[in-house]
Parts: structure tokens; C-alpha cells; sequence
């Protein structure tokens, strides 16, 4: 073998702490490095098969597809060879140079807390949780050699790593494609004695290996071979030979009786397919029978994992088996995008082996299939949210957005998925990451900091038609925000829609067991009708012209002031049209480079409030100055008490200031940029005939 184009390079930050962490700590389950190698030829093997379907002459002579374990006791080394997809130099540099996942960051902070601990050893079990996938050969070795070249090209890599923060990459020749892992191992630990500890594994050993293989990859369905050495015959008879075995069942899990499968199995199957270390929420495994025949074996994880982080992946995440032979991974015809967070895998009976995208597309079969395991998934998790309501409020905060995308694009179960949102809500509090004691408590009224929309009909009044909701940026300021007053005060309670992508559900979801969603910050408001709107008629012809003298001196912002039945103390409020852009929504527009006309709002004031006393009477006056400022007040007022922020925050503080000591105004802003409606205030005040304020 020769070697050309030698290049070394380091591994990024957080790779190398991740290697370093391994290589110093000590660890229970070492073994674990097997199954990480062994997912990933067998996803290797997934790959180069799926990929000679298109081309068959990537299957160097059609060979059988496996993956084998070389231990050499002698020289202390372990090789696991698969005749997989293999990787470009390109390919290897990115992707065993670099750990490009999100989270990783997090999970080395971590890893450092258990080691810094007192008992240490908190740390093995992290690194087989989090799947460190490849890096977790440097358990067990000291050096890894990996020799890889790509199915249908010529030019083999290899890679090497003492995992001290450099690796090196040179072009070899390779007679055969795929990736050849070879760990040297490190030296056994060692007790006290200077003896190999009584718990230390031999990675060269047969029956370690055969043993470590049983417990985490039996199902793989590829043979995991091995050459064994046996004797047979006694004395001169006596003859010792070496044979290739297949050491795993290849029994694929999910062919099996639900019965007999633990959930140890479960469990394992389910990193196996997911790279996820936690435990997933829900296992759905059934067998369909009838039109047609098939298995699916689906998993809902509890958290997002971590690459459900990237979003360029949009697409469902099941793989489609033939009569359990992998055909394809990542089967969009399976489930609907907004059932990505879904794992696992369906095995058909009657699809032909040779199946491919386009024909699955048309293919009615498939239809059902999507159908039934959409429904499937979604009777899964209304069972989760009812008996599982700690865990799936977990599931929810950080897997919730993709079920309201279902509610946004998908008109059929648009109802069945609002059934099975979860909100935050006036009577509760803000939501809290459900503790131990507390996954047991399920009496309060939103446990978790959250309601179901039937909860919520559930506790509606008689006499409350409609289920309200205010829309904001964050639960503090609609919390405290005045649209929500003439609403608590009836006692009706009412939805805090805080989440981005709220805005864009309620534009498809408009009832709920045939009751009205109804915004508090839009629109008309219909709580006084109900109680007869006399009063308000009266008082809105008397004050037109001041609403109107108002609206023009806000004419920037808004577009008509009126007034209000949804306020209680506070003295103003600004409300949008039915249909019209949140301002969340229009900033979000305007964040992602997007035109949005302007949208002017609706100032509505409390026909009660004091302070429209005031603003009556400073309208009498024929100088309209301290009505113009009052007034130019009250909108800076009525945006701070709903979360927004003021458009000039300077000045707002400055007439604040004028408001507490007049004339403070006069000095402070000689020469600065008050502007807008302010302006003829400002220069009668600067002339210093009057103090813009004082009485
Ligand atoms: P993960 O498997 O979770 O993606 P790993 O660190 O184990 O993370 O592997 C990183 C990447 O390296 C894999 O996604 C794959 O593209 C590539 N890789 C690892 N092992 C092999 C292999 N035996 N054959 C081909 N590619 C491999």
C-alpha cells in the first residue's frame, strides 16, 4: 500500500474536549464503542444498497453486503470492516473532523460537571446516552486508523488520530470499497495489584465480542461475521480450524411477537434507528393485515432531537423495509411532514423490492399506509397527553410547534391536532419543566402551566359564548396587558397565544367544538354586547370630534380612536383590525427582509378612565397644545402596557419628565429631534409663552 497527499489538521474546539474527556475518564461501559461502529456500517450498508438500486454497478460485483469484526489479541488491535457506501476524503474530513451537531456545547458541560463531582462516575452513562457515535472509539483505543474509499470512485483515505487534537488524512490504495475502523487498544485498566481489574474487558476476546454484539445489535440486518478458531478431535485427530460466523440473529426486532420483545430491546432498537440517548415517549408497533400487509414499528421521542434541529429537514423520518429488507431511508410518502419527529421504520409485504420515489408517489397502497399510521401516531399521543401528562408537556415544549404546523397545513386532521395542543392560559401559571413530585400531581387546573383547549370549554361560564385568547410576544406582557381586563373581570379565562407560530394557526383555526376563538386584540371586542352597548353609543357621538382631533395627531400610528368595552383600569389600549397583522407578526415579516405595508392600529379608550375626563377638557381648551401631548402620551402609554416598545423612546421619556415637573421639556429639547405629532406642541412650548403640561 502506498500513501500520498499527507495532511494533518486539528479537530475543532469542542471535538477535541469531547475526545479529551473520553480518553481521561474511566468507564463501565466501554462496550458501548461497538454499537456506535456498528450502527454505523450497518447505516453504511443501508446507504450503498439504496444507492445500487439507481446503480448497480456500485455493488463491486454484486458481493454480499456485511460487516466483520477482525480482533488480533497479539497485537492488541480490533478492526470492524463493512463493504458500505465508504466516505471521500472530502467526506471524511467533514464529517469525522467535526461534531456538527447543536447540543454538543451543552452535553461537554455536563460530561465536565460529572467528572468534577465527587462520584465521577456519572460520566459513562452520558456518553452512551448522547451516542457520540464515532468519537467513542477513543474509549477503547488509544489510536484509530480508519481506511475508507467511496463506492464508484477510485481513491481510498485513510484517517488517523491519537486523539490529542490532530488527525492526519493520506490517499492509500484499497482494493475494496467501504470503511475499515481499526482501534489499538488501550491497555486494560488496572486495580490496585498493577493487574488487569477483574472487570476489564478484552476487545480481542470471542466471546466479549460475541456477547457485547448480542446485547446491542442482534437485529442488525446485515451478518456481523467473525473468523473463529475451533478444535476438534482428541489427540492425533486433534485439528484446529478457522471458520467465518455470523454472530447476530439478524432477526429483524420488529418481525417478532410484541410479547416477547422487552423494552430493553425496545430501547436499544430505538438508538439504534435514532442516534437519540434518551427514552422515547411512545413505542407504536403493530402488524396490518387485509389490503395490505405490513409492520410498523414507530417511536415518539420525548424531547427533539437533535437533528430535528436542522431545518433543511423537512421530511418524514420513517424507513420503508420490503418483506424486511431495508429499501429506503427517510420514505416521505410515509407521513406528512409535520410527523418528522416520528422514528422508525414500516416492513411491507407486497411492495415490490425494487420500489422507487417516483412509483411510491402514485402508489394507493402507500396511501392507506400514510393514512393508518397518521392515525396511528395521533391515538398515541392523545392517550400520551391523558395518561402521560407530565412527560408529554415536555414533549410538547419542545416538539409542540411541529403538531401546529400539522394544525396550519393539514385541513383533515386540523381538528384532531388542536385536541392534542397544549397552551398557556390565564388560570395557570407561566410553565415549569415538570419535576419528579410533581409528574404525579395532575389535580391543578393546567398542570404543567398549560390547558387543553377542551379543558378550557370544560371551565367556560354558561354565559361565555366564545374562547378568548390575546396574542403577544411573551406571557408577561399579555399577562398584564389591558386587553385581557374586561375579560378577567367577567372571570372568563383566557388563552395567552405567546408562541411564534401561533399567529399563523389561528389563521386556519377559527372554533373549537364548534365555539368561536376570539381575539382580545383584534377586532371589535363583543364583551360589553352582552350586557347591552347603550352606554358606549351615547358617549362615542358626544366624543367624535375628539377622536378625531386625537387620530390626527397620531395619524402615523393609528387609524381611528374609538371607544372601548374591554377595558377596566387602564386607560387605553391598542387593538389591530380582524384579519390584520400582528405587530409580532409584522416585525417577524420585516426581520426575514419581507415588505410589509405599514399597518396602522386602533386606539381605543376607556369611557370610564379619569382620564378621559382630563382629555375632554384640554380639548375644550381652543389651544390644542397639552390635548395634543396628552394625547401623544397616552399611545406611548398604551404600547408600553402591552410589551411593544415606544417608536421614540427619548422623547416619550421626556414628556414623561414634563408631566412631573413642567417645563422641563422647554430646556431638555432645544435643539433635539422631537418630531411627529409633537411638533407644534414643541414650538409653542420653546417660544416659552406656555409650558407644554403644567397646568
Ligand atoms: P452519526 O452516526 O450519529 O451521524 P458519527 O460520529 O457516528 O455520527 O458519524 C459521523 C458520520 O460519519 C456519519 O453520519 C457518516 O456519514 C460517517 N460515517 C461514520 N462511519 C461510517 C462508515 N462505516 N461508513 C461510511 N460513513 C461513515
Amino acid at each position: 500500500m502506498t500513501s500520498a497527499n499527507p495532511e494533518t489538521r486539528t479537530f475543532q474546539a469542542e471535538t477535541r474536549e469531547l475526545l479529551d474527556l473520553m480518553i481521561n475518564s474511566l468507564y463501565t461501559n466501554r462496550e458501548i464503542f461497538l454499537r456506535e461502529l456498528v450502527s454505523n456500517a450497518s447505516d453504511a450498508l443501508d446507504k450503498l444498497r439504496f444507492e445500487a438500486l439507481r446503480d448497480p454497478s456500485l455493488r463491486d460485483g454484486g458481493q454480499e453486503l456485511r460487516i466483520r469484526l477482525e480482533p488480533d489479541a497479539e497485537a492488541q488491535t480490533l478492526c470492524i470492516d463493512d463493504n458500505g457506501i465508504g466516505m471521500t476524503r472530502e467526506e471524511v474530513i467533514e464529517n469525522i473532523g467535526t461534531i456538527a451537531r447543536s447540543g454538543t456545547r451543552a452535553f461537554v458541560d455536563e460530561l465536565r460537571k460529572g467528572q468534577d463531582s465527587e462520584e465521577g462516575n456519572a460520566t459513562p452513562d452520558l456518553i452512551g446516552q448522547f451516542g457520540v457515535g464515532f468519537y467513542s472509539a477513543f474509549m477503547a483505543a488509544e489510536k484509530v486508523v480508519v481506511e475508507t474509499r467511496k463506492a464508484g470512485e477510485e481513491e481510498a483515505v485513510r484517517w488517523t488520530s491519537c486523539g490529542d487534537g490532530e488527525f492526519t488524512v493520506e490517499d492509500i490504495e484499497k482494493s475494496q470499497s467501504g470503511t475499515r475502523i481499526c482501534l489499538h487498544l488501550r491497555k486494560p485498566d488496572t486495580g490496585e495489584d498493577g493487574e488487569p481489574a477483574a472487570d476489564a474487558q478484552d476487545f480481542t476476546d470471542e466471546f466479549t465480542l460475541r456477547d457485547v454484539v448480542k446485547r446491542y445489535s442482534d437485529f442488525v440486518s446485515y451478518p456481523i461475521q467473525m473468523d473463529v478458531e475451533r478444535t476438534e478431535g482428541e489427540g492425533d485427530d486433534k485439528k484446529t480450524e478457522t471458520r467465518t460466523e455470523t454472530i447476530n440473529s439478524m432477526q429483524p426486532l420488529w418481525t417478532r411477537a410484541k410479547a416477547e420483545i422487552s423494552s430493553e430491546e425496545y430501547l436499544d432498537f430505538y438508538r439504534h434507528v435514532s442516534h437519540d440517548w434518551q427514552e422515547p415517549l411512545g413505542t407504536i408497533h403493530f402488524r396490518a393485515e387485509g389490503a395490505s400487509e405490513y409492520t410498523a414499528l414507530m417511536f415518539i421521542p420525548s424531547v427533539r432531537a437533535q437533528d430535528a434541529l436542522d431545518p433543511t429537514q423537512h421530511h418524514s423520518r420513517l424507513s420503508l423495509y420490503v418483506k424486511s429488507v431495508f429499501v429506503m431511508q427517510e420514505c416521505e410518502e410515509l407521513l406528512p411532514p409535520w410527523l418528522r419527529f416520528v422514528r422508525g421504520l414500516v416492513d411491507s409485504s407486497d411492495l415490490p423490492l425494487n420500489v422507487s420515489r417516483e412509483t411510491l408517489q402514485h402508489n394507493r397502497q402507500v396511501g392507506r399506509i400514510n393514512k393508518r399510521l397518521v392515525k396511528k401516531v395521533l391515538e398515541a399521543l392523545s392517550n400520551l397527553s391523558q395518561e402521560k401528562r407530565a412527560e408529554y408537556s415536555r414533549f410538547w415544549v419542545s416538539l409542540g410547534s411541529m403538531i401546529k404546523e400539522g394544525i396550519y397545513m393539514d385541513d383533515a386532521h386540523r381538528d384532531e391536532l388542536a385536541a392534542l395542543s397544549l397552551f398557556q392560559s390565564s388560570a395557570g401559571g407561566p410553565p415549569k419543566a415538570p419535576s419528579e413530585d410533581e409528574a404525579t400531581e395532575t389535580d391543578e387546573v393546567c398542570p404543567h402551566g398549560f390547558t387543553m383547549l377542551s379543558e378550557y370549554v370544560g371551565r367556560m361560564p354558561l354565559a361565555q359564548k366564545a374562547i378568548y385568547y390575546v396574542t403577544g410576544p411573551d406571557r408577561s406582557s399579555v399577562e398584564n396587558s389591558p386587553h385581557i381586563e374586561a375579560a378577567r373581570e367577567k372571570g372568563y379565562e383566557v388563552l395567552f397565544f405567546v408562541d411564534p407560530v401561533d399567529e399563523w394557526i389561528l389563521q386556519r383555526l377559527h372554533t373549537f367544538e364548534d365555539k368561536p376563538l376570539m381575539s382580545l386584540d383584534r377586532g371589535a371586542g363583543d364583551l360589553e354586547e352582552e350586557e347591552g352597548g347603550e352606554k358606549v353609543e351615547e358617549k362615542k357621538a358626544e366624543l367624535e370630534p375628539l377622536f378625531q382631533s386625537a387620530q390626527e395627531s397620531l395619524d402615523d400610528y393609528v387609524k381611528e380612536v374609538r371607544l372601548s368595552s374591554r377595558l377596566r383600569s387602564s386607560p387605553a389600549v391598542l387593538v389591530s383590525d380582524e384579519g390584520a397583522l400582528s405587530p409580532q407578526l409584522e416585525q417577524a415579516f420585516r426581520a426575514a427582509g419581507q415588505e410589509v405595508p405599514k399597518q396602522k392600529r386602533i386606539l381605543e379608550l376607556n369611557p370610564s378612565h379619569p382620564v378621559l375626563e382630563q382629555l375632554t377638557s384640554l380639548h375644550e381648551n381652543p389651544d390644542k397644545t397639552r390635548f395634543h401631548l396628552f394625547v401623544e402620551l397616552l399611545h406611548g402609554q398604551a404600547l408600553l402596557a402591552e410589551g411593544s416598545s415606544v417608536p421614540d423612546p427619548a422623547r416619550f421619556a421626556r414628556l414623561v419628565t414634563e408631566l412631573m415637573a413642567p417645563g422641563t421639556l422647554t430646556q431638555a429639547s432645544s435643539g433635539s429631534g422631537a418630531e411627529g405629532q409633537g411638533d407644534a406642541a414643541q414650538e409653542k412650548a420653546e417660544d416659552g409663552s406656555e409650558t407644554a403640561l403644567a397646568d
